[in-house]
């Protein structure tokens, strides 16, 4: 095992050292083993992590600190924020080489926590472990969750409720508004450190370049477009794209009201707290170029507005070829130089205006045979007119591509997932959970680790939700 604790050490006026607290009762619920093997991490068993995480002497906290940061909160620049619930423990260098940071979720107040308690609930730890291991397994670049820990501390959001904390893993916790904060508050010694640093360990191939800024943000542009390309292809809608929530690696993180869409609405909005739908679902393309130029201008000190603009002009370009891809695939059409738009853009609008399950309806296509149609399928639009137009387009460019059905149904299979996290089961999760009763984590875990797999025996989670399923109100509390 290789601890290494860079940024703290080497942007020590960038962060404050902070041990993390403990729970009353605190204890290890869930260690993610196979992610724990990818670190190279010499503990396993619950006891050892509880040991590790907050006995005085520990490796993990010798140097753990609170970084600073800020943000651009629903279009408003704040200044205040930094990790107020979070500290960084250690960064883990992986037997492969790879670099990840460990950070605790949860960890008690910080000189960033303003007027909050620094701590997390059992609800949202569960959301954000249930919400990064299923998009990770659905190949949507995403942070991780190592280890759940549950406690007796009771901590008060709208109501009384379980504190928790989690260990989340990801290449390194640099999101938009660390760099926005020494921009905006003229650091620009602090600035420059920071990338000097972001060049040395995370843009490594870069950093000898004349044109090493520029190239960094083409990088984060496209991860970024990529990104929110797999969130609409699978139905994903974030719910608080702030700056201070987007990573420079272009990776999912800082899960809050989040959803999955159930029935098709594009304008979806997950974030009961969002109102006006800043950042609902159809939204999200737009939003990830907004944060991108907010990001850009702490790139300023370094390249021109032309240069600045050139990059940020590939974005759209990046993020239809990926969405392309992946709606192609999904609908079972190969990658030809074709342009299959109209049929894709017409189940979706069949879709949206007979407000079907998004994932159900996609894994009910990879059924459709052209000869026939899928009889069922068809019977359950009421514009059955309509569907069998398409269907025959659809039928006719299939029928061209020469793909075996079983082959494709197969092929359709990889991109349209049987099991997507609910929050309707998220919630009946939480409610066990909340009683003391993990076992429905677990077996929920396990359908969300293989979500396209056909396994009759987890069959209970492909199940789009009943109506008061669809109204659960989720909002940013945590
Ligand atoms: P979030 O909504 O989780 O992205 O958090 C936004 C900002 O508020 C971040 O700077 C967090 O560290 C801080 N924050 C959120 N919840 C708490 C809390 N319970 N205690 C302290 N700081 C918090
Ligand atoms: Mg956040």
């Amino acid at each position: 095992m290789r601890l290494d604790h860079s940024y703290a050490n080497e942007l020590s006026e960038l962060v404050t050292p902070v041990l993390p607290q403990a729970l009353k009762n605190a204890r290890v619920v869930t260690i993610n083993q196979s992610l724990l093997d990818q670190l190279g991490l010499p503990w396993h068993t619950h006891d050892e992590w509880l040991k590790v995480l907050f006995s005085a002497e520990s490796p993990l906290n010798q140097h753990s600190v609170a970084q600073k940061y800020g943000g651009h909160q629903f279009g408003h620049w704040n200044p205040d924020l930094g990790d107020g619930r979070g500290v960084l423990l250690s960064e883990v260098i992986a037997p492969n080489g790879e670099r990840w940071d460990l950070h605790l979720k949860g960890a008690g107040q910080t000189p960033y926590s303003r007027f909050a308690d620094g701590r997390a609930v059992l609800r949202s730890t569960i959301r954000e472990y249930l919400a990064s291991e299923a998009l990770f397994h659905l190949g949507i670049p995403t942070s991780r969750a190592l280890c759940l820990i549950a406690s007796d501390e009771m901590v008060y959001r709208e109501k009384s409720e379980h504190g928790a904390m989690m260990i989340r893993v990801c290449q390194s916790h640099l999101r938009f508004g660390h760099f926005e904060y020494f921009f905006h508050s003229q650091q620009l010694d602090k600035l420059e450190h920071l990338f000097d640093y972001s060049f040395k360990y995370h843009f490594t191939e870069l950093s000898d370049s004349p044109d090493r800024y520029a190239l960094m943000l083409s990088r984060i542009v496209q991860d970024t477009a990529k990104m929110i390309a797999s969130w609409q292809a699978f139905g994903f809608n974030h719910g608080v794209m702030n700056t201070d929530n987007m990573s420079i690696h272009g990776i999912t993180f800082d899960f809050g009201p989040y959803a999955f869409l159930d029935d098709f609405e594009p304008n979806y909005i997950c974030n009961h707290s969002d109102p006006q739908g800043r950042y609902s679902f159809d939204s999200q393309p737009g939003v990830g170029l907004w944060n991108l130029n907010a990001l850009a201008m702490a790139f300023s000190p370094y390249l021109s507005r032309q240069q600045i603009t050139e990059v940020l002009n590939q974005y759209e370009q990046h993020l239809l070829t990926e969405y392309g891809h992946i709606m192609r695939a999904k609908c079972g059409l190969k990658p030809n130089n074709v342009d299959n738009s109209a049929i894709i853009n017409e189940w979706l609008d069949m879709l949206a205006s007979e407000k079907k399950d998004y994932s159900v309806y996609f894994r009910f296509l990879c059924d459709f045979e052209p000869k026939l149609g899928v009889s069922s399928l068809r019977d359950s639009f009421i514009d059955g007119t309509r569907f069998d137009r398409w269907a025959q387009r659809l039928a006719h460019t299939l029928s061209e591509q020469n793909w075996p059905q079983e082959q494709r149904s197969a092929s359709m299979k990889q991109y349209n997932p049987k099991f997507v996290l609910r929050n309707y089961l998220a919630q009946q999760v939480i409610d066990k959970a909340e009683q003391g009763d993990f076992s429905l984590f677990e077996t929920y875990l396990v359908a969300l680790s293989q979500p396209f797999a056909d396994n009759p025996e987890l069959e209970k989670f492909a199940a789009p939700p009943p109506d008061w399923g669809k109204t659960l109100e989720i909002s940013c509390s945590s």
